[in-house]
């Protein structure tokens, strides 16, 4: 068999370890994962509610023009219906994206580091990767304009940024789209939009109507809590949009994901009592890491990556001994740092606790 030459040794993605498997390895009664950016007050009540009365729709195939989610979204986000695309996850319409645009003659930028799933999927279309390193976390946007040429067909921007928890400002962000030569796709990937506090965050929607090169990804999975129903979609104007739609498989998402998102989005006060406790916990971070001299990543999403000047597998293996699961920042482009998903006031509040413990005693290993 000859499979894609760009197949051989390409890793499978890592996920975070899963609760109950680090239960039976270590021997734990309880253990708090803080590693996949998950919501951890979980979801609307109203979205297992949908579930529930969705149950017995089994036998039949999902509607795979998504008609109900889709007239929901347009009119909470205020753009017209024929301007999404509905992904499983909008890690899909990322490989939606690829697929698309993306074959051996062309290139794509990233930022470097970034979310891992654009690298991993324009690879597999076998096109080139151009990945820029950020500065502090923070896109060079710059740099990453300089990378483009002719040949460039998509540029991600990961805002906020997927590790580092780092923002791109309107002025940087609309600056940029105005440099972008037309026949370069530019994605805003924002999945953790409705987690971002600051006021110079761009509002990408309105610029879709000066640009036709935009795309702009939002998901169900963070704040909105619905990861494991796999939802998320693309925002761009029309023609966009039925340019890749061919490439979606007719029934991507399942009735129950469309049913949960519906409900999902109309609770809002759900969303707002999320983020108003995630704002409150990153301050108690901040404040964690400013007492105890940690360098940190100011963050606008549901993380935040420390800085602990020691390797990031180190303070992970530690953190997993006392019940903790985060990710080591040394798979993720930040070898001295871990990235900690922000939970409960609980939950932060032992984890201190214990982070404490490690910072105060001799270092870990000896
Ligand atoms: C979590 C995440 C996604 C993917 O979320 P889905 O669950 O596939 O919707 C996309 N981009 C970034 C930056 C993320 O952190």
């Amino acid at each position: 068999m000859k499979a894609k030459s760009q197949l051989h040794g390409l890793p499978s993605y890592k996920p975070g370890k899963p609760i109950e498997e680090v239960k039976r390895e270590l021997g734990l009664a309880k253990v708090v994962k803080l590693a996949s950016n998950e919501n951890p007050y979980g979801a609307s009540p109203n979205a297992a509610k949908a579930i529930q009365e969705a149950a017995t729709q089994t036998a039949v195939y999902p509607d795979g023009y998504a008609a109900v989610i889709r007239e929901k979204v347009a009119a909470k986000i205020g753009v017209n219906e024929n301007q999404l695309v509905f992904g499983n996850g909008s890690d899909e319409v990322i490989q939606f994206l690829c697929r698309a645009f993306l074959c051996p003659e062309t290139n794509t930028v990233t930022a470097d580091p970034t979310f891992s799933q654009y690298k991993l999927n324009a690879t597999i279309e076998g096109a080139e990767v151009r990945e820029v390193p950020s500065v502090n976390g923070v896109h060079d946007l710059d740099a990453m304009l300089e990378a483009i040429d002719d040949n460039t067909r998509i540029v991600w921007v990961c805002n906020p940024n997927n590790p580092s928890g780092t923002y791109v400002d309107e002025r940087a962000f609309v600056s940029f789209l105005e440099r972008v030569p037309s026949h370069v796709l530019v994605v805003s990937d924002e999945a953790y939009y409705e987690y971002v506090t600051v006021e110079d965050y761009p509002e990408t929607l309105p610029l879709l109507e000066k640009y036709d090169n935009l795309m702009v990804l939002r998901t169900f999975s963070k704040a909105y809590g619905l990861a494991a129903l796999r939802i998320g979609y693309g925002v761009a104007n029309p023609s966009l949009i039925s340019l890749i739609d061919p490439v979606r498989p007719p029934f991507n998402n399942t009735t129950f994901a469309h049913v949960a998102a519906v409900a999902a989005l109309e609770d809002d006060a759900f969303i707002s009592s999320c983020v108003e406790k995630n704002t409150e916990a990153l301050k108690q971070f901040e404040q964690f890491c400013k007492q105890h001299a940690l360098n940190y990543y100011p963050s606008q999403t549901n993380f935040i990556l420390i800085d602990f000047n020691r390797p990031g597998d180190e303070i992970f293996d530690f953190l997993l001994k006392k019940g903790f699961i985060v990710r080591s920042g040394q798979a993720l482009g930040f070898p001295t740092c871990v990235r900690i998903s922000v939970g409960t006031e609980e939950e932060n509040k032992e984890l201190f606790t214990v982070l404490e413990e490690m910072l105060t005693s001799k270092p870990v290993g000896q």
